[in-house]
């Protein structure tokens, strides 16, 4: 039977049909089939059908299975307003003021159900000096909604009923091109909202796919309009390049296209140091495993490792002023905050994350007495000492040293005391070894030991 049917099916040519503007593509063609959707989306998009509204999986979600990669999650669109979708099932929310939203609940999976939105008329549209959208929350139908989006093979829409593509802008053959192209004339929809820049390179990145042509040219004139967007909004889409999975990719498409330095200010100079380039790039190669891996990562982590080359020149420059090696690190970590904040909001609570794993790198020197038993009680120790590894790694310190504290923090208590070294503040010695020689590069000095 099913062989039948695959014969059947594949010495036809699959049509497409014209319907409206759209192209519609058939299974036959596109081979995504129904049950490569979520159980919730599917819920969602029957529920909807069911009881007379359009729905559709439309997004990220159909481009990445077109592109044979597993979705993030299952965004719907429908013709259904909020309320009318919050009616039809039982654990439903409508959320955002503006940009009113609803999520529907199936256990632990969230679907997000929007109704289809209009751009507004150029004329009409409420923009900032810049021309940037302040306000894109109209109801429209699929057609408008499709050209409101960002790039073609995001403004696919998915109907798991029929198993049909509905395409407007020539998504498709691009996703089957691997090209990420955007939607309309570059420069216009790049002043509208000019986070598109970022998401193109976090995209093409992410998905390994070729940035159009003309959808890169004019970032390199414009990129400047990403000064105006809110702190808050950058904020959100470093942390989804930095937590990608492909975050190394992103950062390397954003130099090439000269866009970090609105981002990360402190990013180019990091990088004209070979330590400092190394450190971040270990850190990011780092990061992009253990998201492969399903493991969590830490954004405070993250901007701790991005920021510390820094942290260390403006600490190293205050040390050799004669200040204090403790009052040099504190000044040193708030003046790199502080510039920082100037381009990115990076949230106050990170800040305390951040500044616990910068600090306890210092601690790591002192390996006597009672100090390092007391370091391993503290509760980001795991943090830090990840830490400690990449910058062993990366050649700012001796690999001795991540040796040893791997090795102290595991071991039985009768060997972490047989590992201390020798108490040089004058505390009653337990035990002589021989001090460590150090190795440090010379374009870092070593931090002091401090408690
Ligand atoms: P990801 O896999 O990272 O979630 P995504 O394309 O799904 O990628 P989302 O931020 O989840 O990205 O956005 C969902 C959809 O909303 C996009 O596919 C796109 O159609 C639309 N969209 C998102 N941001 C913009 C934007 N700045 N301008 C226009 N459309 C956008
Ligand atoms: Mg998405």
């Amino acid at each position: 039977m099913i062989k039948k049917f695959l014969k059947r099916v594949l010495r036809k040519p699959a049509k497409t049909r014209l319907v409206g503007n759209a192209q519609v593509i058939p299974f036959r063609q596109h081979g995504v089939a129904r049950e490569q959707i979520s159980y919730g989306a599917l819920r969602v998009t029957d529920g909807l059908q069911a009881a007379g509204y359009q729905a559709y999986v439309v997004g990220g979600a159909v481009r990445d299975l077109l592109l044979e990669r597993i979705p993030k999650d299952f965004d719907i669109a429908t013709d259904a307003t909020p309320e009318e979708v919050r009616r039809i099932f039982r654990r439903a929310r409508i959320i955002g003021r503006r940009f009113r939203l609803v999520h529907v609940m199936f256990g632990e999976d969230v679907v997000e159900v929007s109704t289809f939105r209009r751009m507004i008329e150029a004329e009409d549209a409420e923009t900032d000096e810049h021309g940037r959208l302040l306000r894109d929350n109209e109801f429209g139908d699929q057609e408008q909604d499709a050209a409101r989006r960002d790039f073609t093979a995001n403004a696919l829409y998915y109907d798991p009923s029929s198993q049909e593509i509905y395409d407007f802008h020539g998504g498709y053959a691009d996703t089957r091109n691997q090209l990420l192209r955007i939607i309309g004339d570059p420069a216009v929809r790049y002043r509208e909202d000019p986070v598109r820049m970022l998401r193109a390179v976090r995209l093409s990145a992410k998905l390994g796919i070729k940035l159009d042509a003309g959808t890169a040219a004019p970032i390199g004139r414009m990129k400047s309009l990403l000064d105006n967007v809110p702190k808050a909004r950058l904020l959100d889409e470093v942390l989804k390049m930095l937590l990608s999975g492909h975050s190394l990719e992103c950062i390397q498409q954003l130099r090439k296209m000269n866009l970090h330095h609105g981002l990360l200010p402190l990013l180019d100079v990091m990088l004209e140091q070979p330590l400092g380039e190394k450190f971040i790039m270990l850190a990011l190669r780092n990061t992009d495993e253990r998201i492969s891996q399903d493991k969590t990562v830490s954004p405070a982590f993250l901007f701790a490792a991005l920021l510390w080359h820094e942290v260390l020149a403006a600490w190293n420059l205050r040390v050799r002023q004669g200040i204090r090696p403790v009052v040099a690190m504190h000044e040193a970590m708030d003046e790199v905050l502080g510039k920082q904040r100037a381009q990115l909001a990076i949230p106050h609570r990170q800040d305390a994350v951040m500044k616990e794993i910068w600090l306890m790198q210092q601690r790591f020197e002192q390996r006597s007495g009672q100090r390092p038993f007391r370091l391993l009680e503290q509760p980001r120790f795991r943090a830090a000492f990840d830490f400690l590894l990449l910058r062993c790694a990366s050649g700012e310190v001796d690999d001795q040293l991540g040796l040893w504290w791997d090795e102290f923090q595991d071991a039985a208590t009768e060997r972490q005391i047989e590992m201390l070294q020798p108490d040089t503040g004058g505390e009653k010695k337990r035990r002589r070894r021989k001090p460590r020689k150090k190795s440090a590069p010379e374009t870092v000095e070593p931090l002091p030991a401090v408690d």
